[in-house]
């Protein structure tokens, strides 16, 4: 039977790029460290597990921290509830206590979706939504497949998309003409992430990229069949089979908050705070990657180096990757200025439009309502299944309903459904008489 108390000197959650680095760098200096990860396979969502393609180099030597000596890696483990001390993970191994001294927050992001006529249709997906769905080996060969919203992600979703066979009918990116030409001309200051652009736009060959470009409606009957565009050149509809729309990525915070760390204003949503050594306001808890805002795979791999030699007691190698730090975040603050939205993106919904789709909550129902507790307790908004992921971010983003007041930032545990029997089972186990 599986131990079902474990500890660790080093407990990191999420093996995305950060996580990854994390571990790694914390298991170097001796460290036992745990790794644990919701998904079934390591890589997170830049180097998720594609059923066609091999995994790039870089991905294969970052994988190198999963055999790494000292390292236990609980694949398809997601951690459910925060105590001092110890996290309730819940997986194939059933429930688990996870203990640690330092424990390395790298939970990624989420892509921001947003509500405007028709977004529930089936045949309507976020972008990386459907980058993931593709990866998974959902049938797109001739599927005619059109790709929008903002941000790089629409150039790293579109590539994958073709690469699965889909035909795209084209990139519709919200921001402005100027706003990327800006972008392109000081890109060059990140050669990495120049060459990234390049390489995607050689795979895209091709491929029309519009810029100014806003998906207003997507129209069908029981299933999608155009989609609206409001662009320079006026409005068109578009016969397609598949709208992959994203509007960029929000970090994810909810097991930071459950620890109870302070979070900060990242534009209309929030992030981790940490210090310059990833220390969260939390003891013993640092952060890493997207969680503190978004700045991409190189930032999080190391930012996640950082929290890993910190959280193992080595701050000398951390503060050394300090300054590649700063120019990484700095690649962060350009993405922000060139991708902010247009607040046409912000009036797209109207009354009647879905806001909540675990609950069929329209916008109209949410009209003078001032929190997100109120709506929740007036119209059910946001205690679906998602618990308020989608809905919660989309209202955040548009304004409406302000955030829950209450000190634990509105998240209560579990952060996801568990089963009863793991929240009963994980506190039959005392963790006093389980020390070795
Ligand atoms: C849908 C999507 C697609 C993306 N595609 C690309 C792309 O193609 N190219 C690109 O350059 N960037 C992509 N990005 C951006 C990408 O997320 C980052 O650049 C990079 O992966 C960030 O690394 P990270 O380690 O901070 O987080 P992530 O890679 O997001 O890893 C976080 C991990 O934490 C795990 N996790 C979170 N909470 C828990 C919990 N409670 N218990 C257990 N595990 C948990 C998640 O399962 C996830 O695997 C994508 C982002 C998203 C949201």
């Amino acid at each position: 039977m599986t131990e079902p108390v474990r500890r660790y000197d080093v407990l990191v959650v999420g093996a995305g790029p950060a996580g990854l680095a994390a571990a790694r760098a914390a298991a170097s200096h001796g460290a036992r460290v745990g790794l644990v990860d919701a998904q079934p396979r390591a890589g997170g969502q830049v180097w998720r597990h594609d059923v066609r393609r091999g995994m790039p180099a870089m991905a294969r030597r970052a994988f190198a921290a999963l055999a790494a000596p000292g390292v236990d890696w609980l694949p398809g483990t997601q951690a459910v509830l925060a105590q001092p001390g110890w996290l309730l993970a819940d997986g194939p191994r059933g429930a688990l206590q996870l203990h640690y001294r330092a424990l390395v927050l790298a939970t990624g992001a989420r892509e921001l979706l947003l509500p405007f006529p028709g977004w529930t249709l089936p045949g309507v997906t976020g972008a990386g939504g459907a980058q993931a769905l593709a990866k998974q080996g959902w049938p797109l060969r001739g599927k005619r497949v059109l790709v929008a919203g903002s941000g790089p992600l629409l150039l790293a979703a579109a590539a994958t998309l073709r690469a699965h066979g889909a035909q795209l009918l084209g990139i519709h990116e919200q921001a402005p003409l100027h706003a990327l030409r800006d972008f392109a001309l000081r890109l060059p200051r990140w050669p990495g992430k120049a060459l990234q652009a390049l390489a995607l736009r050689t795979r895209l060959a091709g491929v029309a990229y519009r810029a100014g470009s806003v998906v207003v409606a997507a129209h069908g009957d029981d299933v999608l069949r155009e989609v609206e565009i409001d662009g320079p050149r006026g409005r068109a509809r578009l016969a397609c089979d598949q709208l992959a729309v994203g509007y960029g990525l929000v970090p994810d915070t909810g097991l930071a908050e459950l620890l109870g760390c302070r979070l900060e204003a990242a534009g209309r949503h929030r992030r981790v705070a940490a210090d310059a050594l990833l220390r969260t306001s939390v003891d013993g808890v640092f952060a890493a990657g997207e969680a503190l805002g978004i700045g991409g795979r190189d930032c999080a791999r190391i930012e996640g180096a950082m929290a890993g030699h910190v959280a193992a007691g080595a701050e000398a190698p951390a503060r050394a990757l300090s300054a590649r730090r700063r120019h990484a975040r700095a690649f962060a603050g350009l993405l922000h200025e060139t991708f902010a939205l247009d607040p046409r993106i912000h009036a797209l919904a109207r009354p009647g439009t879905l806001v909540c789709r675990c609950e069929d909550v329209p916008l109209g129902a949410l009209a003078d309502l001032p929190d997100a507790r109120d709506a929740k307790l007036a119209s059910r908004c946001g205690m679906g299944a998602c618990q308020g992921r989608i809905c919660g971010t989309a209202l955040a983003e548009l304004g409406v309903c302000r955030p829950e007041a209450s000190s634990d930032g509105g998240r209560r545990p579990p952060l996801f459904p568990v089963r009863l029997a793991a929240l009963a089972e994980s506190f039959t186990h005392d963790p006093q008489e389980k020390r070795p």
